[in-house]
């Protein structure tokens, strides 16, 4: 199957050939042809899939070959999305794939001056990628009408959710004229997605394009089992032993992610930090330094690596697991993309036997698990419970609720010295 056989115009057409993309994905396969037709759809699909393309293509060439009704703060098609890196990468792919197109389009979130956001719109806009806090800021400041929205998608809906989003939605859809055409897209089809689509979707065509909770093929899952307290010199000694150029670690927390980030410099492995803490400058610069290679390590939390869309990423390393396994193929799914091999590993101490329990459930497979030489677990250590997410947070944990014991300044670069190789 080509491109040429959806009908799209010859101005999409010419922009996916500049991307090179020699045919279409599976999701946008399946999802193309029932946006053209005007459907409603409700899709399962991961990042990764090719889904922003899967509803960005569609999207364009209807609102292109539709009679132009922009007046000034209108929206034509409104894109929701629960980050605001999401919300960069999902704009980049309107203007990549819109760019021999007339078309104007924009993009607000918060953390950044509103100023210049109700500037832009005041012309009014053809497509807007939004957070939803900031959109409704803009609504209640009447910079942006929303009465003439003709197709509203939601990304990434089921972390929405997970975000506490579902009120903001709510008063945005409230917003919406009655007539529109509604794209929701989710990780995985939940009770909570299937609630919320029942409330906006209108005999919604459902697409299924990742099977649930399943990890991509190619993507090899190590287990390393090691006592919390060693969990970042190990981390170092396999950067460093196995020459990892980019590697994306995930912490629990915002405070784990920073503290991590600063003992790998420590040990003289280039890394950032990315969370919701950090300004969006920050933000930017952080994950733009990671993709261009100048640091080795971005650490991230959940929240901040959703949606992040870096190519060819060849190594993801849990360095605790997710308290929400399914968050665990999320992460994973950073790696091994388009077809590429990956790694995965993860770092797993004793009070986290429980969550890699729920994860292989997930999966329903056993992972390999590997000891280093060096970095076997104490026996003599016992369980502690992990505290859920906000508690954890409170208590500034992430990596720190057990006390951990850095090699001391003269001794920070004691990876070196551990044993190397022989890690499957
Ligand atoms: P997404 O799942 O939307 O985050 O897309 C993941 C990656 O796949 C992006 O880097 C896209 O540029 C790329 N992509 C999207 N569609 C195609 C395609 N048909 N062929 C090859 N790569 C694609």
């Amino acid at each position: 199957m080509s491109f040429k056989d959806f009908g799209l115009s010859e101005e999409l057409l010419r922009a996916i050939a500049d991307q090179d993309y020699r045919e279409p994905t599976s999701v946008q396969q399946l999802a193309i042809p029932v946006v053209l037709e005007g459907h409603d759809m409700l899709v399962s699909a991961q990042t990764g899939t090719g889904k922003t393309a899967g509803f960005t293509l569609p999207m364009l060439h209807c609102l292109s070959t539709r009679p132009k009704t922009r007046t000034p703060y209108s929206v034509r098609a409104l894109i929701l999305t629960p980050t605001r890196e999401l919300a960069v990468q999902v704009e980049e792919s309107v203007r990549t794939y819109g760019k021999f197109l007339p078309l104007k389009s924009t993009i607000v979130f918060g953390g950044v001056n509103i100023n210049s956001q109700m500037k832009i719109l005041r012309g009014g806009v053809d497509i807007l990628v939004a957070t939803p806090g900031r959109l409704l800021d803009l609504v209640s400041q009447r910079a942006a009408d929303l009465s003439k929205v003709e197709i509203l998608i939601l990304d990434e809906a089921d972390r929405m959710l997970d975000m506490g989003f579902i009120n903001d939605i709510r008063k945005i859809i409230s917003h919406l004229p009655k007539t529109r055409q509604n794209l929701l897209f989710c990780a995985t089809f939940s009770d909570e997605i299937k609630r919320l689509a029942d409330g906006f979707l209108k005999s919604p065509k459902l697409i299924e394009a990742a099977r649930r909770n399943t990890t991509a093929a190619g993507i090899s899952q190590t287990i390393y089992p090691v006592d919390n307290r060693r969990k970042s010199e190990l981390l170092s000694f396999l950067i460093a032993s196995k020459n990892w150029k980019q590697v994306l670690v995930f912490t629990r927390t915002k405070h784990g992610a920073n503290r991590l980030s600063q003992q790998l410099c420590d040990d003289g492995i280039s890394a950032t930090a990315i969370h919701g803490n950090k300004t969006q400058a920050a933000r930017t610069k952080a994950l733009a330094d990671f993709k261009k290679g100048a640091v080795r390590v971005l650490v991230a939390t959940d929240i901040a690596a959703r949606g992040l869309d870096i190519e060819q990423l060849p190594h993801v390393v849990n360095f605790e697991l997710p308290t929400v396994a399914e968050d665990y193929v999320h992460r994973i799914g950073r790696t091994g993309r388009a077809g590429n091999e990956g790694e995965a590993f993860s770092l797993v101490c004793i009070d986290e036997h429980e969550l890699l329990k729920k994860i292989e459930h997930l999966l329903k497979c056993s992972l390999t698990k590997v000891v280093l030489p060096g970095y076997e677990p104490d026996p003599s250590i016992k369980a502690q419970p992990i505290p859920n997410g906000r508690n954890f947070q409170r208590r500034g944990g992430g990596g720190g609720n057990q006390s951990r014991s850095r090699p001391s300044s003269n001794n920070r670069s004691s990876y070196n010295k551990r044993p190397r190789g022989n890690f499957r």
